[in-house]
Order: C-alpha cells, then structure tokens, then sequence
C-alpha cells in the first residue's frame, strides 16, 4: 500500500558517500516534506525516485515496480512520477500549451485535441489559462512555475516531487505557488516536497523529514517536529 519505498538506500558520486541507509516509505495520498541543509542529499533522493539518478545499494519501489536502470524501467516510472524542480525546466520554444502537451502526446500518444483539453483543465486549475498561447519568456517565474505543475500533472502522475519550487522564486510570488501546491495536496496527491517553507510544511505535510549528511535523522508529525527544537 506504499506510492514509495526507499530501503537502505545507498549512494555515491564517486568517493563520495551521498545516500547512507535511507529508509522511507511514502503511502498513498500522504504528503511529506524534506528539510534539512544545504548538501545532505534531499535533491538526490527526489532524483533517485525518478531515475534522474540512479542508487548503488538498497532498493526503490514505486507504484510496486522495483527500480533499475533499464531503460523501460525509467519509462514506465517517468509516467507515474510527476516532477517540479526549482528552476521551472520548461521548454522556451514552445508555447505554454505545448509544453503541457509535448508528453502526453509524444509519450503517451494521447491524441492532440485531447491532450490540450486536459492541459487546459489544468492551467484553469493553476489559475493561469489565459498564458495558454504565450511562451515561458513571457511570464513571470511564478506563473512558469504553476505551467511546471500543470505540465507534469498533464500525465497523470500518481505521485508529485517537488524539488525546492518555490526557492528560485521572488518573495511576492512564492505564495502564488504554495497556494497552488496547497491546492493539490488537497485533491489527495501523493506528494513528496524538498522545501524550506515551513509554513507550508506545518499546514500541508503529514510527516516532516529531516536529512543531514545524506542520512535521515529525524522523522516526525510537523506539530512534534516544530515544538522540538
Ligand atoms: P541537497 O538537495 O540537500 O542540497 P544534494 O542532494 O543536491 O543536496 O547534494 C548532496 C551532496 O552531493 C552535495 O555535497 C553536492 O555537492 C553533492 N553532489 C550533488 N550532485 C553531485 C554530482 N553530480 N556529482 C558530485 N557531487 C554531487
Ligand atoms: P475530481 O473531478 O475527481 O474531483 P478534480 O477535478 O478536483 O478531481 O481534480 C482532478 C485532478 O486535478 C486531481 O487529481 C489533481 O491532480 C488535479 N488538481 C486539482 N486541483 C488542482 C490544483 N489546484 N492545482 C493543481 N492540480 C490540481
């Protein structure tokens, strides 16, 4: 009944010990958290999940498929694993509108029409469909960042990863996004978040994880994480 399982999970960059023993298991519809500083292995984690990366020893498991690195294995997981990273990722030759489409059409051969109906759905969700036909240039990093979120959930991912979304962001238009993340952490979203925004993590997460020196020291409820200092 676990979206993710992470055990024992083992990483280096070269002589560099990145992932010691990380155990994590992530259920259906919960939202976690990953805080802790800068360099202690939250990026790598998240990019573990979605084979951006990959792990040396220990397994992970999403969806129930084991990962590997063969190539249909990334595939099948790129499909199940939405992914929003700090600096937005989106394509700058392409319209708002076809960045949401260029998967679904390209990887899941939806057919055009109705793949730009579902993006429409979800830009309206993200409260931009008016940018539609502009490119990301055009918009504000907010607003790019809210066509990342519509993007990958255009493929209908059954998990989210959000790797620090809102950290490359101007202070004005950090909440825009929250509210947005908040919104779907609502609809019952699996949701895995690398973020420094502790308000959002004590209104929105089920568990707060806190990573240091790529192991995971502290795991708690975000009540009993933020009364103990
Ligand atoms: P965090 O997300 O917690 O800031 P990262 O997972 O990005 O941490 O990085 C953990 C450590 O691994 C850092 O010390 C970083 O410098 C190092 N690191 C990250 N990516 C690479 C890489 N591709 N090659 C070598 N070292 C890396
Ligand atoms: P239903 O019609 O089944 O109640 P919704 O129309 O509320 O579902 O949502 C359908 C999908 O849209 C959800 O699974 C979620 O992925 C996405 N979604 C809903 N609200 C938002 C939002 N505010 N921001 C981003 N995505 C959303």
């Amino acid at each position: 009944n676990y979206m993710v399982q992470l055990k024992n999970v083992n990483k280096w960059y070269g002589n560099f010990h990145v992932l010691k023993n990380v155990n994590l298991n992530v259920k259906k519809g919960e939202r976690i958290v990953i805080c802790g500083p800068s360099g202690s292995g939250k990026s790598t984690t998240i990019r573990c999940i979605n084979r951006l990366e990959e792990h040396h020893q220990g397994e992970i498991i999403v969806n129930g498929i084991t990962l590997n690195n063969d190539l249909k294995n990334i595939e099948s997981i790129r499909r199940d694993v939405g992914m929003v990273f700090q600096h937005f990722n989106l394509f700058p030759h392409l319209t708002v509108l076809e960045n949401c489409c260029l998967a679904p059409i390209w990887v899941k051969k939806v057919p055009r029409r109705e793949a730009e109906a579902t993006a429409m759905r979800y830009l309206e969700k993200v409260k931009i469909p008016d940018q539609a036909k502009k490119f990301p240039g055009q918009l504000s990093g907010g607003q790019q960042q809210r066509v990342a979120i519509a993007r990958a959930l255009c493929m209908n991912p059954d998990v989210m990863l959000f790797d620090e979304p809102t950290s490359a962001l101007d202070p004005e238009m950090v909440k825009e996004v929250l509210d947005t993340m908040i919104s779907l952490a609502e609809t019952g979203m699996t949701m895995l978040c690398v973020t420094h925004e502790m308000g959002f993590a004590k209104s929105v997460a089920d568990r707060v994880i806190f990573m240091d020196g790529g192991q995971i020291v502290e795991e708690n409820e975000p009540n009993e994480f933020f009364n103990n200092p």
